[in-house]
């Protein structure tokens, strides 16, 4: 397996038509990477993923708590784990639009190892809290990722995503200076709960074809989590075929 991770989350965009042209256009561009490349397309595009891609996996952007029956309109693991390998669980947009808390989140990331499915988990401050100083930060993120996480998680399963909300879809990355400190929380925090297994930890937050270099070489990120540059096929293959 490559280490470093690309992951692309597509997130409630593209048709099912445009999807198929974005996975073709997508294939065309890559040349031998060296990433771990993870896509996320929307739940309408999953099964033709997982049909046409190759040399990449497929997650899906959520999944319900639950494994059947009662659920309108949600999607279990136990029903995609055929169709994908990955499940990204507590994206932001989730806590907030979705008021998903760190027990619902608890519960997800069970349900996903229960169906051998890895798990890419989001952490991350919004700008009061940054505002608030760095002691504020610390507190929030180990309280996310102790809220969320047990002693029994699977952690070879799991990878974490350090997405500070003030910096995703804003044009405004965080720059290494702003997240070093909260990197090495995360990996300190992962290592006394797991008992020192190696869980990679991903940067995401406008990550573009201009910045994502920056990133590459920096301490605890093993990978980055795109969002609106994932979108441009031809942006992301560059960013692909570049690092
Ligand atoms: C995201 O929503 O996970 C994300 C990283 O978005 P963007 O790249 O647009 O900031």
């Amino acid at each position: 397996m490559n280490n470093f991770y690309i992951v692309a989350n597509l997130k409630m965009n593209k048709s099912f038509e445009e999807s198929k042209l974005y996975l073709k256009f997508l294939q065309n561009k890559v040349k031998n990477s060296k990433c771990e490349i993870i896509l996320f397309p929307s739940n309408i595009s999953l099964a033709y993923f997982h049909e046409n891609i190759y040399g990449m996996q497929v997650g899906v952007q959520d999944i319900d708590y639950r494994s059947e029956g009662e659920g309108t309109g949600s999607i279990s693991a136990s029903q995609v784990k055929d169709i994908c390998n990955y499940v990204l669980i507590g994206h932001s947009e989730r806590r907030i639009i979705f008021s998903e808390d760190d027990k619902l989140l608890n519960k997800k990331l069970k349900s996903s190892w229960k169906n051998n499915l890895k798990t890419i988990f989001c952490v991350g401050e919004d700008i009061n809290i940054r505002n608030s100083g760095a002691k504020a930060v610390e507190d929030y993120i180990v309280k996310q990722l102790v809220n969320s996480l047990e002693n029994d998680s699977d952690w070879q399963n799991l990878i974490v995503a350090y997405e500070p909300i003030w910096a995703i879809g804003t044009g405004k990355p965080a720059d290494a200076s702003q997240i070093k400190d909260v990197l090495e929380i995360i990996k300190q925090t992962l290592n006394k709960l797991s008992n020192n297994i190696n869980i990679p930890i991903l940067y995401g937050g406008s990550i573009n074809e201009e910045n994502f270099q920056n990133y590459k070489n920096q301490r605890n990120i093993d990978g980055l989590l795109i969002g609106s540059s994932s979108l441009n096929p031809d942006v992301l293959s560059k960013i692909i075929n570049n690092i």
